[in-house]
């Protein structure tokens, strides 16, 4: 329900921006909304009104999120329940495994995809959650970490037969990538892709910058920045985003590899602009569980990528090149 306000938010800018700067030529565009990759994921269309391309968009995600969720029966499903044995993966989820594990070493295990047995412990979508015993968290614990997954070509294996991979963490930055690159092919010059916070602005808008609003992590219907770009990827990671509150603790759903509970932190989100939407959904992760000062300094050390930390004292910090506006 709160994605769907978020969703709501960012709408309602690109809409202030049609009405602002769209002027010149009406939009020849169509826009789809979904339920999809356990959020609301949405598809707009600006130089094209080709609504097969909309029913391909999302016949695509459906078929991403089978071959990499850990529920379903596709290639990671089929990892999880091998029990250790060696599986034959198609290329593509191969180099995101790989990806993923160059994540886990950048980030010293602040991102980790093996996290999933203990991940598995935690339902931050039930009414009434509780956390789960302190000596399952532990347990779980023993069987995460990057030495356990291992690829070589299309072989993976997970060297512990209780051992998993959660991909829900870099997932949707990676469907974004396929998604922005499958409607390149078919000619789209303009579209933006929500994909439940993982947003990706294809092209350019009117011959301009997209804008991009960045959520107020404290209130749903407000806006902390608005992020300027083109062909990027804005990624955010927040606790606001799910959790639940038991004995007046709140618990949420990123958490940290070093402890299997949720991440403590200074920060309420981060949002990450890059070029591939994959990098900016594992870093965005990857910081929210480091923290401002360590978060900032990761970013500051790679190439074409900025972030906007909005920390749990309200006050914003934004990397050098960062283009945005406050609201
Ligand atoms: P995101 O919303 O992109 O920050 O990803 C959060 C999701 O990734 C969670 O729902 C888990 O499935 C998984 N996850 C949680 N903590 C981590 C972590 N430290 N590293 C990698 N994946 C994680
Ligand atoms: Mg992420």
């Amino acid at each position: 329900m709160k994605k769907r306000r978020w969703a709501a938010a960012i709408t309602e800018i690109f809409l202030l921006v049609t009405l602002t700067v769209g002027c010149r030529k009406a939009d020849a565009g169509v826009r789809r909304e979904g339920i999809a990759l356990d959020t609301v994921v949405s598809v707009t269309l600006y130089d094209t009104a080709d609504t097969a391309l909309l029913d391909e968009c999302f016949a695509l995600i459906q078929q991403w999120e089978t071959q990499l969720s850990c529920h379903a029966d596709g290639d990671i499903g089929r990892l999880n329940a091998a029990k250790g044995a060696a599986l034959t993966v198609a290329p593509e989820t191969a180099q995101l495994l790989s990806e993923a594990l160059s994540y886990s070493r950048l980030t010293d295990g602040a991102f980790d995809v093996t996290l999933e047995p203990v991940t598995r412990l935690w339902d931050f979508k039930k009414e009434n959650a509780v956390p789960p015993a302190q000596d399952a968290v532990k347990a779980a614990l023993a069987k995460t970490g990057a030495a356990r997954l291992h690829v070589e070509g299309t072989t993976v294996r997970l060297l512990d037969p209780a051992a998993g991979v959660d991909l829900g963490g870099i997932a949707k930055g990676y469907i974004a990538d396929r998604l922005a690159d499958y409607l390149r092919k078919q000619g789209v010059g303009s579209a933006l892709l929500d994909l439940g916070g993982n947003i990706y602005a294809l092209g350019s808008r009117n011959g301009g910058d997209f804008r991009i609003g960045i959520r107020d992590p404290r209130d749903e219907n407000s806006l902390v920045a608005v992020v300027t770009g083109q062909d990027c990827s804005v990624v955010t990671s927040g606790s606001y985003e799910r959790g639940f509150t038991y004995q007046g603790c709140r618990y949420h759903h990123i958490l940290d590899p070093a402890t299997g509970y949720p991440a403590q932190t200074d920060l309420l989100s981060v949002t990450v602009v890059s070029p591939r939407s994959v990098d900016g959904d594992a870093l965005a992760t990857a910081c929210f569980v480091l923290g401002k000062e360590r978060g900032l300094s990761l970013i500051a050390s790679l190439p074409e990528t900025e972030a906007l930390f909005v920390t749990k004292d309200g006050s914003l910090a934004a990397t050098e090149g960062l283009r945005y506006t406050l609201p």
